[in-house]
């Protein structure tokens, strides 16, 4: 039987099937042709075509882009947007079975892309901070081809990388249907399931126009994604600059590098499944032996005869297909490497000793059970993937398709001082004089030992310019940001025009019932205020060690944990040591390890705050790395992290400090029951949140018996007040009393997460700890707070990467909940001018 595999010597492929041709000379299939010819006349080409598309579009809007759509598909179209509600329809009368595969898929494709953002970060060095902000781009439109064939797979595979990027709106184009001009049901119902926010019944390059350029209907987006075929791609060519584009995706191709131990009807199944797609599509074979070569080709004789689309793929394996007879594996991989297809597949015995080879492909499918099918469907890597030859320097669609990176320079006054000569001297050499006066204008306006001039909270003003000390200070403590704490009630008071007592102060975590009536006693009562404090602490820790169960010499008491985080750095860290930070999280590990002379290494969180503990370890990796903190729960989002990923950390060779400030409100045991606990892990605690102590200033810490001995040494000897250690004493002896109080935040808490998500503009976070995170959106965080704040009531905005549409808000007794519902419904309605 004829085989339209043919089968090819090297030399031979060379010249022929594994040569490339650049899109323009590809030749078109003689009906397109025609229908080129019958629309734009004889001697139009393609290129042409899409020019005088793109110019109608953009000076007609609208109406050309209906004109085209009766010319091109003819469809005659009233409006160019989909109803949602055919959406809807579309989803809910879709084939059960086809709508749970769909969902499943999309399921898999949104956890693969979940592990693929890009983080902002910020490197804080005493000379300055330098990094970048990653933002999702913010309005993106997705071209779903619709035409010959009906693909709701392209839609997902694009679509979830953008919502999972975090992209406003993502809007698709796709061509009508014929029966009455809605697009197929399985690509609106695909659209229903991946949050699409809009879909335009258009399609061909006056698509990419409308999208590209905006019409009096279609909202013009920043970037133009998906593949679509030789007219979309041109169009999207065009207007590239106008938009961002991902690539020009043109037919798909598959290359199998198969050796003898490949099954034949497999690679034949493959081969077909490729070139069925259209007749330009690419299904080649490279392989060692001849004997498979021989068998896969009758196999594709055989199996094509039963294929309903089996004349598109036999032409298309003839026209661009073959088998490809090399002289060895290797030399297969090599021919795979030059031609670089977009799909790979790697049907050999030892697949994963040849994957180290691989250099160029879009995807690479390992072993026969790998086939590219699944990659095409539920695999979970977007199938949108670089073509004719561009996976040399292109990648799959991805999230880094919707992001976009914003360069962070925040240089101080003496890095600027140190730089500026040799600025200068480039830009001399450049030519550009204005450039190099702008640099040196740094090298000299500020004094040697002048004062940072970073934004100093209100009270804080201790040096301006005018006040230069007259002694050197230290030039990174110069250089530092200070740490920006909470204002007290009597400030805000005073600024709102409020009595005190009428604040509801929800912004720092505090414990609204306060002291204990033991410990508001033990105040009361405390006689020996005149006394030095006990440098030892001897009856808190003896009280602490019997309450937590652990050896009384391993605890040591601070002012706060604070001065724990603070005493730890201190004993560790020589100048130019590194500290990992995780945020967003406390910023007092960050503040104490720059005042420590430390350096931060930032690991951001991952996007539901989990750490990244794969990048930790790979930033972990220099011998200069001293330390990790970990809160658990984590403020500001109150997330734990898990004994195991704990247990993980303290592998590395490095102290891990657990901050549980919060873990009386998590229902999860403290590190500190941990018997055996490995001798680089530190635990924090602290009076302030749950025994309502926080203007006491008492936290403690369990310290490895290695370290504990050295922070005594260091530690100021009188650190805690007999005031503080009085009322924590006291507060261990009215456990029931402030259980009873945590009890009842943490039910407060629970409802601030129901009632805060029925706002349409807040997105409450799951929380363990005593306070709720909320992103913002419609509405700007800092509107809210501030709006918030008009009415009285205190709650945190953060002027953070990744935090800044965020609002934290502390729990607190029912009234202040009852109050801040209130007020944020007020908002709602004068703000957001929605009741609810
Ligand atoms: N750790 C975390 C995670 C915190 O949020 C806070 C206070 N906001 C502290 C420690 C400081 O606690 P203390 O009052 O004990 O200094």
């Amino acid at each position: 039987m004829d085989s339209p595999l043919r089968i090819y010597s090297v030399e031979e492929a060379q010249r022929t099937v594994l040569r490339r041709r650049p899109l323009d000379e590809v030749e078109l299939p003689s009906a397109v042709a025609e229908r080129l010819a019958c629309i734009f006349g004889a001697g139009v080409g393609p290129a042409e075509a899409v020019a005088r598309i793109l110019a109608s579009v953009r000076e007609q809007g609208d109406a050309a882009v209906r004109d085209w759509t009766r010319r091109i598909d003819g469809v005659e179209l009233d409006s160019l947007v989909v109803p949602s509600e055919a959406m809807e329809a579309a989803y809910a009368a879709l084939d059960p079975d086809l709508r749970s595969a769909l969902e499943a898929a999309a399921r898999r494709i949104e956890a693969f892309h979940r592990r693929q953002p890009i983080h902002s970060w910020l490197d804080a060095q005493p000379s300055g901070t330098l990094g970048q902000l990653v933002r999702p781009i913010a309005r993106v439109g997705l071209y779903v081809p619709g035409g010959s064939a009906c693909y709701p797979s392209s839609l997902l595979m694009s679509a979830i990388p953008a919502r999972v990027a975090g992209v406003e709106s993502v809007a698709v184009a796709t061509p009508p249907g014929r029966d009455g001009g809605l697009p197929a049901a399985g690509i609106l119902a695909a659209a229903r399931i991946a949050g699409v926010d809009r879909v335009y019944r258009m399609g061909g390059a006056q698509a990419i126009a409308a999208l590209a350029y905006g019409t009096e209907t279609v909202d013009p987006v920043d970037k133009i994604c998906g593949p679509g075929n030789l007219f979309v791609t041109l169009a999207k060519r065009a207007v590239m600059g106008t938009v961002g584009i991902d690539g020009l995706p043109g037919p798909t191709e598959t290359v199998v590098v198969a050796d003898e131990s490949a099954d034949p009807r497999l690679v034949a199944a493959d081969l077909l499944a490729q070139a069925e797609h259209d007749l330009l599509a690419t299904g080649l074979l490279l392989t060692p032996s001849r004997a498979l070569a021989e068998r896969a080709a009758a196999e594709v004789a055989q199996q094509v005869a039963a294929l309903p689309r089996g004349e598109v793929a036999a032409e298309a394996l003839r026209l661009r297909g073959g088998a490809v007879v090399t002289r060895s594996l290797a030399e297969a991989v090599e021919l795979a490497n030059a031609y670089a297809p977009e799909h790979l597949c790697l049907s050999v015995a030892d697949p994963w000793a040849w994957l180290g080879r691989v250099r160029n492909a879009g995807g690479v499918f390992l072993g026969e059970a790998s086939c590219e099918t699944l990659g095409d469907y539920v695999a979970g890597p977007s199938h949108v993937m670089p073509t004719s030859g561009t996976a040399r320097f292109a990648s799959p669609l991805s999230v880094a398709d919707f992001v976009k990176i914003t360069s962070v320079i925040g240089l101080n006054a003496n890095e600027a001082r140190t730089l500026a000569p040799l600025a200068a001297r480039l830009a001399r050499f450049e030519g550009l004089d204005a450039h190099a006066a702008a640099a040196e204008g740094r090298g000299t306006a500020h004094a040697p030992s002048s004062v940072a001039s970073g934004p100093l909270p209100d009270g804080h003003r201790a040096q301006t310019k005018d006040q230069v000390p007259r002694v050197a200070i230290r030039r990174d403590v110069e250089a530092m940001p200070p740490y920006e704490p909470v204002e007290p009630p009597e400030v805000w008071a005073e600024r709102l025009g409020v009595a005190p007592e009428r604040l509801v102060k929800l912004d720092a975590n505090e414990n609204p019932y306060g002291p204990s009536p033991r410990a508001r006693r033990a105040l009361a009562e405390l006689s020996n205020g005149h006394i030095y404090p006990d440098p030892t602490q001897r009856a808190l820790r003896a009280a602490l060690a019997a309450w937590l169960g652990v050896d009384a010499e391993r605890l040591l008491v601070g002012l706060g944990s604070d001065e724990l985080i603070d005493l730890t750095l201190r004993l560790l860290l020589e100048p130019g040591d590194v500290v990992i930070d995780c945020p967003p999280t406390f910023g007092m590990y960050r503040f104490s390890t720059a005042v420590c002379g430390g350096q931060v290494r930032t690991v951001p969180r991952r996007p539901d705050f989990a750490l990244d503990v794969e990048a930790i370890e790979r930033a972990a990796q220099d011998g200069r790395v001293k330390a990790i903190f970990v809160t658990s729960p984590n403020n500001p989002d109150g997330s734990p992290t898990s004994w195991a990923t704990i247990e993980r950390l303290l592998r590395l060779p490095l102290l891990v400090v657990v901050d549980e400030a919060y873990i009386e409100f998590s229902g999860l045991p403290s590190l500190m029951s941990w018997g055996e606990a490995p001798d680089n892990l530190v635990v924090l605690r602290t009076f302030s949140k749950w025994a309502g102590l926080a203007g006491l200033r008492v936290g403690y810490g369990l310290f490895p018996a290695g370290l504990i001995g050295q922070l005594w040494k260091i530690k100021l000897p009188y650190n805690v007040s007999v005031a503080g250690a009085a009322a924590a004493l006291a507060s261990l002896d009215d456990m029931e009393y402030l259980q009873a109080n945590v009890a009842r935040l943490i039910t407060q808490r629970e409802r601030l997460q129901l009632e805060l998500a029925r706002f349409p503009f807040l997105h409450p976070y799951p929380s363990r700890a005593n306070f709720v995170l909320c992103r913002v959106s419609g509405l700007s965080a800092r509107q809210v707070r501030d709006a918030l704040r008009r009415r009285g009531v205190l709650v945190r905005y953060f002027e953070q990467p990744g935090l800044t549409d965020c609002i934290r808000i502390s729990s607190g007794t029912p009234e202040q909940v009852d109050a801040l519902l209130a007020a944020l419904r007020r908002i709602a309605e004068e703000d957001y001018g929605q009741a609810v």
